[in-house]
Protein backbone atom coordinates (compact mmCIF):
# COMPACT_ATOMS: atom_id res chain seq x y z
CA UNK A 1 0.00 0.00 0.00
CA UNK A 2 1.00 3.47 -0.43
CA UNK A 3 3.56 4.91 1.97
CA UNK A 4 1.37 7.82 2.80
CA UNK A 5 -2.34 7.45 2.95
CA UNK A 6 -2.71 10.82 3.83
CA UNK A 7 -2.10 12.55 0.56
CA UNK A 8 -4.33 11.49 -2.38
CA UNK A 9 -3.69 11.96 -5.65
CA UNK A 10 -6.99 12.72 -8.16
CA UNK A 11 -8.31 13.47 -11.19
CA UNK A 12 -10.07 16.71 -12.46
CA UNK A 13 -13.75 15.60 -14.23
CA UNK A 14 -14.62 11.72 -14.87
CA UNK A 15 -11.46 10.00 -16.90
CA UNK A 16 -11.95 9.77 -20.17
CA UNK A 17 -11.96 6.20 -20.80
CA UNK A 18 -15.33 6.48 -18.07
CA UNK A 19 -17.87 4.80 -20.58
CA UNK A 20 -20.97 5.74 -19.15
CA UNK A 21 -21.86 9.27 -17.81
CA UNK A 22 -22.82 10.02 -14.05
CA UNK A 23 -20.30 10.94 -11.42
CA UNK A 24 -20.92 7.63 -9.65
CA UNK A 25 -19.60 5.75 -12.96
CA UNK A 26 -16.37 7.90 -12.67
CA UNK A 27 -15.82 7.20 -9.46
CA UNK A 28 -15.99 3.19 -10.46
CA UNK A 29 -13.81 3.73 -13.36
CA UNK A 30 -11.10 5.79 -10.88
CA UNK A 31 -10.61 3.02 -8.61
CA UNK A 32 -10.34 0.40 -11.58
CA UNK A 33 -7.11 2.77 -12.20
CA UNK A 34 -6.11 2.60 -9.52
CA UNK A 35 -6.78 6.51 -8.79
CA UNK A 36 -7.78 7.54 -5.05
CA UNK A 37 -9.51 10.99 -6.05
CA UNK A 38 -12.03 12.78 -8.40
CA UNK A 39 -12.88 16.46 -8.15
CA UNK A 40 -16.17 16.79 -10.13
CA UNK A 41 -16.28 19.54 -12.24
CA UNK A 42 -18.90 21.24 -12.26
CA UNK A 43 -17.68 24.13 -14.29
CA UNK A 44 -21.05 25.01 -16.26
CA UNK A 45 -23.50 24.87 -14.41
CA UNK A 46 -24.92 22.22 -10.90
CA UNK A 47 -27.17 19.52 -12.18
CA UNK A 48 -26.86 17.30 -9.20
CA UNK A 49 -30.08 16.02 -6.99
CA UNK A 50 -30.34 14.95 -3.75
CA UNK A 51 -31.14 11.49 -4.86
CA UNK A 52 -27.74 11.05 -7.47
CA UNK A 53 -25.88 12.95 -4.93
CA UNK A 54 -26.92 9.91 -2.72
CA UNK A 55 -25.97 7.48 -5.44
CA UNK A 56 -22.19 9.06 -5.83
CA UNK A 57 -21.57 9.16 -2.12
CA UNK A 58 -22.50 5.29 -1.91
CA UNK A 59 -20.00 5.01 -4.79
CA UNK A 60 -17.55 6.75 -3.36
CA UNK A 61 -17.69 4.95 -0.01
CA UNK A 62 -17.65 0.95 -1.85
CA UNK A 63 -14.61 2.16 -4.01
CA UNK A 64 -12.47 4.54 -1.42
CA UNK A 65 -12.13 7.39 -3.78
CA UNK A 66 -12.19 10.94 -2.31
CA UNK A 67 -14.45 13.50 -3.44
CA UNK A 68 -14.37 17.38 -3.86
CA UNK A 69 -16.48 19.60 -6.91
CA UNK A 70 -15.14 22.67 -8.82
CA UNK A 71 -17.92 24.94 -8.35
CA UNK A 72 -19.10 26.92 -11.61
CA UNK A 73 -16.58 29.69 -12.87
CA UNK A 74 -19.42 32.18 -13.60
CA UNK A 75 -18.77 33.67 -10.42
CA UNK A 76 -17.93 37.49 -9.89
CA UNK A 77 -18.21 38.45 -6.24
CA UNK A 78 -17.26 42.12 -7.62
CA UNK A 79 -19.80 42.27 -10.06
CA UNK A 80 -20.86 46.09 -10.24
CA UNK A 81 -24.36 44.74 -11.09
CA UNK A 82 -26.36 43.50 -8.25
CA UNK A 83 -27.74 40.77 -10.07
CA UNK A 84 -24.67 39.16 -11.20
CA UNK A 85 -23.57 38.92 -8.03
CA UNK A 86 -26.34 37.50 -6.64
CA UNK A 87 -26.00 35.04 -8.66
CA UNK A 88 -22.88 34.16 -8.35
CA UNK A 89 -23.37 33.86 -4.31
CA UNK A 90 -26.71 31.38 -5.19
CA UNK A 91 -24.43 29.25 -7.74
CA UNK A 92 -21.48 28.90 -4.73
CA UNK A 93 -24.65 27.84 -2.45
CA UNK A 94 -25.59 25.13 -4.89
CA UNK A 95 -22.52 24.02 -5.28
CA UNK A 96 -21.88 23.70 -1.67
CA UNK A 97 -25.20 21.94 -0.91
CA UNK A 98 -24.82 19.82 -4.01
CA UNK A 99 -21.24 18.59 -2.90
CA UNK A 100 -22.55 18.01 0.46
CA UNK A 101 -25.11 15.33 -0.45
CA UNK A 102 -22.70 13.45 -2.66
CA UNK A 103 -19.95 13.90 0.25
CA UNK A 104 -17.59 15.59 -1.14
CA UNK A 105 -15.72 17.88 1.14
CA UNK A 106 -13.58 20.60 -0.73
CA UNK A 107 -15.53 22.93 -3.16
CA UNK A 108 -12.91 24.66 -5.38
CA UNK A 109 -14.28 28.58 -6.52
CA UNK A 110 -13.22 31.10 -8.66
CA UNK A 111 -14.29 33.88 -6.79
CA UNK A 112 -13.82 37.40 -8.94
CA UNK A 113 -12.28 39.84 -11.71
CA UNK A 114 -10.47 43.18 -10.01
CA UNK A 115 -12.07 45.17 -13.43
CA UNK A 116 -10.65 48.60 -12.51
CA UNK A 117 -11.07 48.04 -8.80
CA UNK A 118 -8.44 48.13 -5.77
CA UNK A 119 -7.30 44.72 -5.02
CA UNK A 120 -8.25 45.56 -1.46
CA UNK A 121 -11.59 47.11 -2.06
CA UNK A 122 -12.03 43.47 -4.12
CA UNK A 123 -10.59 41.26 -1.23
CA UNK A 124 -13.68 42.85 1.31
CA UNK A 125 -16.24 42.35 -1.47
CA UNK A 126 -15.16 38.87 -1.59
CA UNK A 127 -15.29 38.11 1.76
CA UNK A 128 -19.03 39.66 2.23
CA UNK A 129 -20.08 37.42 -0.43
CA UNK A 130 -18.51 34.65 0.92
CA UNK A 131 -19.60 34.99 4.04
CA UNK A 132 -23.19 35.74 2.85
CA UNK A 133 -23.19 32.26 1.29
CA UNK A 134 -21.68 30.34 4.04
CA UNK A 135 -24.68 31.97 6.06
CA UNK A 136 -27.22 31.00 3.55
CA UNK A 137 -25.34 27.10 3.35
CA UNK A 138 -25.81 26.97 7.40
CA UNK A 139 -29.68 28.01 6.32
CA UNK A 140 -30.02 24.95 4.31
CA UNK A 141 -27.84 22.53 7.28
CA UNK A 142 -24.79 22.93 5.48
CA UNK A 143 -22.14 23.90 7.91
CA UNK A 144 -18.83 25.45 6.24
CA UNK A 145 -16.19 23.90 7.73
CA UNK A 146 -17.58 20.74 9.08
CA UNK A 147 -19.83 19.56 6.01
CA UNK A 148 -18.25 21.19 3.21
CA UNK A 149 -14.73 23.29 3.12
CA UNK A 150 -14.62 26.35 1.14
CA UNK A 151 -11.57 26.15 -1.09
CA UNK A 152 -10.75 30.08 -2.94
CA UNK A 153 -8.08 29.43 -5.68
CA UNK A 154 -4.87 30.87 -6.64
CA UNK A 155 -5.52 31.85 -10.06
CA UNK A 156 -3.64 32.29 -12.84
CA UNK A 157 -4.64 35.40 -15.14
CA UNK A 158 -3.37 38.80 -13.54
CA UNK A 159 -6.62 40.03 -13.90
CA UNK A 160 -8.21 37.44 -12.04
CA UNK A 161 -8.73 38.16 -8.06
CA UNK A 162 -6.76 35.80 -6.16
CA UNK A 163 -2.74 36.23 -5.68
CA UNK A 164 -1.13 33.89 -2.78
CA UNK A 165 -1.52 36.30 -0.76
CA UNK A 166 -5.32 37.58 -1.28
CA UNK A 167 -6.26 33.88 -1.12
CA UNK A 168 -4.43 33.48 2.01
CA UNK A 169 -5.81 36.22 3.61
CA UNK A 170 -9.14 35.29 2.47
CA UNK A 171 -9.01 32.33 4.57
CA UNK A 172 -8.18 33.73 7.66
CA UNK A 173 -10.92 36.17 7.05
CA UNK A 174 -13.62 33.60 6.42
CA UNK A 175 -14.61 31.02 8.67
CA UNK A 176 -14.71 27.64 7.43
CA UNK A 177 -12.43 28.13 4.05
CA UNK A 178 -9.13 26.86 3.27
CA UNK A 179 -7.04 27.75 0.27
CA UNK A 180 -6.81 25.55 -3.27
CA UNK A 181 -2.99 26.19 -3.78
CA UNK A 182 -2.80 25.92 -7.70
CA UNK A 183 0.44 25.42 -8.28
CA UNK A 184 0.55 25.94 -12.21
CA UNK A 185 -1.59 29.00 -11.82
CA UNK A 186 1.08 30.62 -9.33
CA UNK A 187 3.60 29.84 -11.62
CA UNK A 188 1.90 31.16 -14.60
CA UNK A 189 0.37 34.20 -13.07
CA UNK A 190 4.22 35.34 -11.93
CA UNK A 191 6.38 33.24 -14.07
CA UNK A 192 8.30 32.00 -10.81
CA UNK A 193 7.37 29.86 -8.17
CA UNK A 194 8.82 26.91 -10.15
CA UNK A 195 11.64 25.72 -7.88
CA UNK A 196 12.99 23.59 -4.82
CA UNK A 197 13.54 26.69 -2.54
CA UNK A 198 10.20 28.51 -4.15
CA UNK A 199 7.95 25.49 -3.04
CA UNK A 200 9.59 25.49 0.05
CA UNK A 201 8.98 29.34 0.63
CA UNK A 202 5.23 28.44 -0.41
CA UNK A 203 4.78 25.88 2.27
CA UNK A 204 6.48 28.29 4.91
CA UNK A 205 4.08 31.28 3.33
CA UNK A 206 1.26 29.30 3.72
CA UNK A 207 2.10 27.66 7.42
CA UNK A 208 2.80 31.38 8.41
CA UNK A 209 -0.77 32.54 7.36
CA UNK A 210 -2.89 30.14 8.46
CA UNK A 211 -0.98 27.91 11.12
CA UNK A 212 1.06 24.07 10.64
CA UNK A 213 -2.23 22.08 10.39
CA UNK A 214 -2.94 24.12 7.25
CA UNK A 215 -0.28 21.51 5.83
CA UNK A 216 -2.33 18.47 7.42
CA UNK A 217 -5.44 19.37 4.86
CA UNK A 218 -3.93 20.34 1.65
CA UNK A 219 -5.89 21.47 -1.28
CA UNK A 220 -3.80 21.60 -4.52
CA UNK A 221 -4.04 21.80 -8.09
CA UNK A 222 -1.32 20.63 -10.69
CA UNK A 223 -0.83 20.74 -14.49
CA UNK A 224 1.52 21.93 -17.05
CA UNK A 225 0.53 25.67 -17.87
CA UNK A 226 1.31 27.87 -21.09
CA UNK A 227 1.65 31.30 -20.10
CA UNK A 228 2.75 35.24 -20.75
CA UNK A 229 2.92 38.98 -19.30
CA UNK A 230 -0.49 38.09 -18.54
CA UNK A 231 -0.44 34.93 -16.64
CA UNK A 232 -1.92 31.40 -17.94
CA UNK A 233 -2.78 30.93 -21.12
CA UNK A 234 -3.86 26.99 -20.99
CA UNK A 235 -2.85 24.36 -19.32
CA UNK A 236 -0.53 21.64 -21.38
CA UNK A 237 0.40 18.00 -20.19
CA UNK A 238 3.37 17.26 -17.90
CA UNK A 239 5.75 16.56 -20.89
CA UNK A 240 5.02 19.69 -22.89
CA UNK A 241 5.59 22.79 -19.96
CA UNK A 242 7.89 23.42 -17.66
CA UNK A 243 6.53 23.10 -14.37
CA UNK A 244 8.53 21.33 -12.51
CA UNK A 245 6.01 19.01 -10.97
CA UNK A 246 8.93 16.22 -9.34
CA UNK A 247 10.37 19.10 -7.50
CA UNK A 248 7.20 20.13 -6.47
CA UNK A 249 5.87 17.05 -5.11
CA UNK A 250 9.14 16.31 -3.06
CA UNK A 251 8.41 19.39 -1.01
CA UNK A 252 4.47 18.19 -0.53
CA UNK A 253 6.44 14.87 0.65
CA UNK A 254 9.14 16.28 2.95
CA UNK A 255 6.35 18.73 4.38
CA UNK A 256 4.61 15.36 5.48
CA UNK A 257 1.61 17.23 3.29
CA UNK A 258 -1.96 15.13 3.70
CA UNK A 259 -5.11 16.51 1.62
CA UNK A 260 -5.68 15.85 -2.15
CA UNK A 261 -3.76 17.06 -5.13
CA UNK A 262 -6.17 17.51 -8.55
CA UNK A 263 -4.22 17.07 -11.52
CA UNK A 264 -6.35 19.01 -14.29
CA UNK A 265 -3.45 17.89 -17.17
CA UNK A 266 -5.47 17.75 -20.19
CA UNK A 267 -3.67 14.27 -20.30
CA UNK A 268 -6.09 13.16 -18.28
CA UNK A 269 -5.75 9.92 -16.80
CA UNK A 270 -2.63 9.40 -18.32
CA UNK A 271 -0.85 12.59 -16.38
CA UNK A 272 -2.82 11.52 -13.49
CA UNK A 273 -0.80 8.05 -13.78
CA UNK A 274 2.43 9.90 -14.21
CA UNK A 275 2.39 11.59 -11.19
CA UNK A 276 0.99 8.75 -8.71
CA UNK A 277 4.01 7.05 -10.29
CA UNK A 278 6.62 10.18 -9.21
CA UNK A 279 4.55 10.23 -6.19
CA UNK A 280 5.52 6.45 -5.21
CA UNK A 281 8.96 6.94 -6.28
CA UNK A 282 9.35 9.55 -3.63
CA UNK A 283 7.21 7.18 -0.88
CA UNK A 284 9.30 4.35 -1.95
CA UNK A 285 12.56 6.49 -1.43
CA UNK A 286 11.58 6.96 2.04
CA UNK A 287 10.86 3.29 3.14
CA UNK A 288 14.27 2.40 1.54
CA UNK A 289 16.34 5.19 3.51
CA UNK A 290 13.96 4.05 6.96
ZN1 LIG B 1 -10.18 26.29 -11.07
ZN1 LIG C 1 -6.99 24.82 -10.79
Amino acid sequence: MAAEPGLRIGISGAPASTLRSGSHHAVARCRALGIDALEMAWVHSVTLTEAAGRRVRAAAAAHDVALSVHAPYYINLNSAEPDKRADSIARIVRAGQAAAWAGARNVVLHLAWYHADAPAEVLNRVADGLAEASARLASLGVVVGRDVVLRPEVMGRRSQFGDLDEVLALCRRVSGTAPCIDIAHLHARTGGWNAPAAFDALWDTVVGALGPAALDDVHVHISGIAYGPEGEKKHLPFGEADLDYRGFLASLHARGARGLVIVESPAREDDVLLLMDAWAGLAGSTEADG
